[in-house]
């Protein structure tokens, strides 16, 4: 850094991740980025499984969960999927679309760099292994402590992200800041992540573990297709990860591990035979699966009764759980809650109670579901920040 500590720089952004990086390289001005990783970009280098799922073609705001349904519409309508992949072709980065409008590169390693050197030809610089610890405002300009000393600027971003992932660098700074100055929070949980099951389930997802299949996941209020994972203490994969966004803690949830299959009729069709149901079922879900979701129940067809043959249907075709709890903050893919909508402006990001103090990224209230919509959330709100800052 060539500044001295005493110049006052005109925009610190806190948080060298998706929307600090975006928001860096999109406005030109003297800007200091400070990041208490070791380099840039830890946690965006790891999405989408290394390749970046980093916006979805068919995104509306209708695939967001917040407390303020309409907030993130003006970012939404400012910044298009079209604007990122134009930077990628312009950068000859390549990308492709997997399924159902999800866009991926080959490696998101290539997407970190590229947005550090944007951010380096608009003007900013990058300290490292530098923690925030508090933001205080002064007269006209703010006053940054870190673990290096204190730094000064006219304006904030905090794009410090939330609690998902700490060992990528997730610290809860974003909201320690809100709350010290004052701002509101809507409260946290971890979301786009794994349920744990309750016993005799838990010890059968054990056996289970690593296994996969279709499935329908019903919440009280949404009900999500894809893949379910058996892990050692319960159900994750898209399907699981997707539900989370809409499950509230306590809730009961119904699994149909036979989608678009009466499991009913298949087994009253078959009910004179000498096989168990799991081999019955065989074509449609492996044995291993549904012998252990079945237990008790795994009869020959012939020797169960009425009713254990309508139990046996009723536990493929909507399996009854409550989870006990998340796998947590250190498995979330994203926190739900944060930074309260109402006390934000919504064409810039910037706090209404405290001029020159802007949030965006992963520390609002704005939760994506999967598919590529929480990095576009990350890319759109840095960007009508950053058009904003523009101007200042
Ligand atoms: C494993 C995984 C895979 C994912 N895959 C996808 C995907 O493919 N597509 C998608 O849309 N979303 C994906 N997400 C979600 C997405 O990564 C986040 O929504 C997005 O990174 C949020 O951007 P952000 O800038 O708000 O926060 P972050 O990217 O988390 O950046 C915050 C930065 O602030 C830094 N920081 C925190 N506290 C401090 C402090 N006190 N001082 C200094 N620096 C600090 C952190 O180290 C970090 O670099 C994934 C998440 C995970 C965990």
């Amino acid at each position: 850094m060539n500044q001295k500590q005493t110049e006052i720089w005109h925009t610190i952004i806190i948080g060298a991740g998706a929307s600090g990086l975006f928001c860096a390289g999109s406005f030109s001005a003297s800007k200091l980025v400070l990041e208490h990783n070791d380099r840039a970009g830890k946690k965006l280098s790891v999405t989408g499984g290394g390749k970046c799922n980093f916006t979805n073609l068919f995104l509306s705001a209708t695939d967001y969960v917040s407390s303020q349904k309409h907030f993130c519409k003006n970012a939404l309508a400012a910044f298009k999927p079209q604007h990122f992949t134009d930077i990628l072709a312009q950068e000859k980065i390549p990308f492709y679309e997997k399924e159902k409008g999800q866009l991926f590169t080959y490696d998101a390693k290539e997407v970190v760099k590229l947005l550090e050197k944007r951010a380096k030809k608009q003007n900013s610089t990058f300290s490292y292994n530098t923690q925030v610890l508090s933001i205080q405002k002064e007269k006209d300009f703010f006053r940054v402590q870190t673990s290096k000393g204190v730094f000064y600027a006219y304006h904030v971003v905090v794009a410090a992200g939330g609690l998902s992932y700490p060992a990528l660098g997730a610290s809860g700074f974003a909201f320690q800041a809100a709350q010290s100055l004052g701002i509101n929070l809507i409260p946290i949980r971890p979301a786009l992540v794994g349920f744990r099951l309750p016993e005799p389930w838990r010890n059968i997802c054990r056996s289970l573990a690593g296994n996969s299949l279709s499935c329908t996941v019903k919440t009280q209020n949404r009900e999500e297709n894809g893949q379910l994972l058996f892990t050692h203490d319960g159900i994750s994969g898209p399907v699981v990860l997707q539900s989370s966004l809409f499950h509230k803690e306590g809730e009961k949830i119904f699994i149909n591990f036979l989608p678009q299959k009466d499991a009913l009729a298949i087994l009253k069709n078959n009910k004179n035979k000498k096989e168990t149901f799991s081999k019955i079922l065989s074509a449609f879900i492996a044995p291993k699966i549904s012998r252990l979701i079945l237990q008790e129940l795994d009869l020959p067809a012939c020797e169960a009764t009425k009713e254990i043959l309508h139990r046996a249907a009723e536990r493929l075709n909507r399996f009854e759980c409550t989870p006990v709890a998340t796998a947590g903050y250190t498995k979330a893919e994203v926190t739900a809650g944060g930074i309260d909508p109402q006390t934000i402006d919504s064409h810039c990001m910037q706090s209404k109670e405290i001029n020159g103090l802007f949030f965006i990224g992963e520390a609002l209230d704005v939760t994506g579901r999967l598919g590529g919509f929480n990095l576009h959330w990350a890319w759109a709100s840095a960007y009508v920040c950053a058009q904003h800052l523009k101007k200042e």
